[in-house]
C-alpha cells in the first residue's frame, strides 16, 4: 500500500524507453526457455482498469511465447488480476486461489500469480505469503511494466517472489492483447487525488497522473487504423484529466481532440461530479461522436454524508450539473453509483440518498452497501451500520431504481438507436446484444457476422432492464 495522504505531493515518473528494452529483452529470453509454461489463463476481478490491464499483461504474456488456454483448470500459467474496493471481490479472488491449489494436484507444474489492486494492499502480500505460500508470483499496479522481469525471476525462483513497490510511474507502448477489436479501451490516467473517506483506490493505485495527450491521440489513431469503432477512455477520475501534464492539456480538450480525429463512438468512465466542468458539458452537446450518455456517481443524496465522505459537492450542485447536462444533451444515458449504510447514516439521510434517485431517474445505477477497508479514513468512523439495516436499505433503494429505470427506459420505445453489437446471443443463436448510444444494452434480431458492427434499430420494447429493437438500416 502507498504511504500517502493528502498532503503527500503527487509525483511519477514516466517509464524511459531502456528500461521497456530491457522488459522486452526479459521477454525474447523467457520466449526461447524449453522450461517456461506454454498457456496462460488471466482471471479478471473489478473495473473496466483493470480489464485494460489484463489486456496489457496477456500482451506482455503473448510476447514471452505462451499463448491462451480455453479456461484456468487446462492453463500452465495463472494469474489472478484483483479488486480491493469491496471486501466480497477481495474474498472471491482468495477462494479461487485456494481451489486452484486443488488443481496443481492434478498439474504439478501450474504457476500461480496474484497482482492488481489487492496485492498492493496494506499487509496482503505477507498475508500470501502465509497463507498461500503455494502462490508464486505476487505483484502491484506499478510493477505491471516490469512483469517479464518478475516472471522470469519467478522461473528461476524456487520461494514466491514478491514485488509491491508503491511507485507512481506511467509506462507507454508495452504490448497489449484486446478482447474486442471494434470497442478498445484507452487509458488517459492512472491513481486518484480525491481521498473519499470509504475509498482505498488512491493508496492502492497511487497518486492521480495522466499521460500526455499525443500519446493517447496516437493510440487512438492507432485504434482506427485497425477499425476500432469505439473507444471507451479510462481512469479514476477521467474529468481532472491533465493535471500535472508538461504539455497543458484537459479532458474537454482531449474530447474535441478526438472528435476531430474521427473516432465514430467515444466513451468514458468514470467521472468526479465536482471536476464536471462547465466547458466538459458544452462539450457533451457539441462533439458529434461523444457519446450522449455520462456515468456520474452521486454516491449519497445527504449534504452531511456527503461531506464526511470528503466528495466536495453539495446536493443541490449535484442536481444543477444534471440540469445542465440535460439541457445540453437531451434524453442523455444518466448512469450512477450509490452507496448505502455509510458509517452514522440516518434513515433520515437514507431517505435523502433515496428521494435524489427518485428526483434524478438513471438509466441503472450501481447500489452497493458501504464495505470498511483497512487503511481508509471511514473504516475508523464511528456509527458502523449493522448489517441487517444495511440490507434493509439497499433492498429498499433497489426497488426504487428498478421501478425509475422502467420508467425512464420508456423514453426510447419507438425510437431509433445505433447499436455497436457486441455478441451472439447463445441462447437463442438468432439474437444479438449491444450497447446503444445512450449506453444502454440493447437485444435485436442478428447473426454472429454482426458482431462488431454499428446496426440501426428501432425500440420496440423493454426487457429485464435491456431495450428490444428491431433492425431499421444497416449501416
Ligand atoms: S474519486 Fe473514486 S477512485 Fe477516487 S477516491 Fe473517490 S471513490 Fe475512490
Amino acid at each position: 500500500m502507498n504511504n500517502i495522504n493528502q498532503n503527500t505531493p503527487p509525483r511519477h515518473r514516466l517509464i524511459p524507453p531502456e528500461e521497456l528494452e530491457a522488459q522486452r529483452r526479459a521477454a525474447a529470453r523467457i520466449r526461447s526457455r524449453e522450461d517456461r509454461p506454454q498457456t496462460f489463463f488471466v482471471v479478471t476481478y473489478g473495473c473496466q482498469m483493470n480489464a485494460h490491464d489484463s489486456e496489457l499483461l496477456a500482451g506482455q504474456l503473448r510476447e514471452m511465447g505462451l499463448t491462451e488456454a480455453p479456461d484456468r483448470e487446462s492453463a500452465d500459467f495463472v494469474l489472478f488480476n484483483t479488486c480491493c474496493v469491496r471486501d466480497n471481490a477481495e474474498r472471491k479472488a482468495l477462494g479461487n486461489i485456494t481451489w486452484l491449489k486443488e488443481v496443481r494436484k492434478r498439474n504439478p507444474g501450474l504457476l500461480i500469480a496474484v497482482c492488481g489492486c489487492m496485492a498492493q494492499e496494506p499487509g496482503m502480500a505477507e498475508k500470501l505469503l502465509r497463507q498461500y505460500a503455494f502462490v508464486n508470483l505476487v505483484f502491484g499496479t506499478s510493477n505491471l511494466h516490469r512483469f517479464p522481469e518478475l516472471f522470469e525471476e519467478m522461473l528461476d525462483s524456487a520461494a514466491p517472489v514478491i514485488r509491491v513497490d508503491t511507485e507512481d510511474v506511467v509506462a507507454e507502448g508495452l504490448p497489449v492483447s484486446r478482447l474486442r477489436r471494434e470497442a478498445a479501451y484507452v487509458s488517459i490516467m492512472y491513481g486518484c487525488d480525491n481521498f473519499c473517506t470509504y475509498c482505498i483506490v488512491p493508496y492502492v493505485r497511487g497518486r492521480e497522473r495522466s499521460r500526455e495527450m499525443a500519446d493517447i491521440l496516437r493510440e487512438a489513431e492507432g485504434l482506427l487504423e485497425s477499425g476500432a469503432q469505439e473507444i471507451m477512455l479510462l481512469g479514476q477520475n477521467v474529468n481532472s484529466y491533465g493535471r500535472g501534464l508538461a504539455e497543458k492539456a484537459d479532458f474537454p480538450g482531449l474530447l474535441r481532440a478526438l472528435d476531430r480525429l474521427g473516432v465514430p463512438r467515444i466513451r468514458f468512465m468514470t467521472s468526479h461530479p465536482k471536476d464536471l466542468s462547465d466547458e466538459l458539458i458544452r462539450v457533451m452537446g457539441e462533439a458529434e461522436h461523444v457519446l450522449p450518455q455520462f456515468h456520474l456517481p452521486v454516491q449519497a443524496g445527504n449534504d452531511e454524508i456527503l461531506r464526511r465522505m470528503n466528495r466536495h459537492y453539495d446536493r443541490e450542485t449535484y442536481l444543477k450539473k444534471v440540469r445542465a447536462l440535460r439541457e445540453a444533451v437531451p434524453g442523455i444515458g444518466l448512469t450512477t453509483d450509490v452507496m448505502v449504510a455509510f458509517p452514522g447514516e440516518t434513515e433520515e439521510q437514507f431517505l435523502d440518498t433515496l428521494s435524489l434517485v427518485d428526483e434524478v431517474g438513471y438509466d441503472s445505477a450501481f447500489t452497493f452497501i458501504y464495505s470498511p477497508r483497512v487503511g481508509t479514513q471511514a473504516a475508523k468512523m464511528p456509527g458502523q451500520i449493522p448489517p441487517d439495516i444495511a440490507r434493509d436499505r439497499i433492498e429498499r433503494l433497489i426497488a426504487l431504481q428498478d421501478r425509475r429505470q422502467k420508467e425512464v427506459m420508456a423514453r426510447f420505445l419507438g425510437q431509433e438507436e445505433e447499436v455497436l453489437v457486441e455478441s451472439l446471443s447463445r441462447r437463442s443463436g438468432r439474437e444479438v446484444s449491444g450497447k446503444g448510444r445512450h449506453g444502454l444494452s440493447i437485444t435485436l434480431p442478428g447473426c454472429d457476422r454482426d458482431v462488431g458492427r454499428i446496426v440501426r434499430v428501432k425500440v420496440t420494447g423493454v426487457k429485464n432492464n435491456t431495450l428490444v429493437g428491431e433492425r431499421e438500416v444497416r449501416s
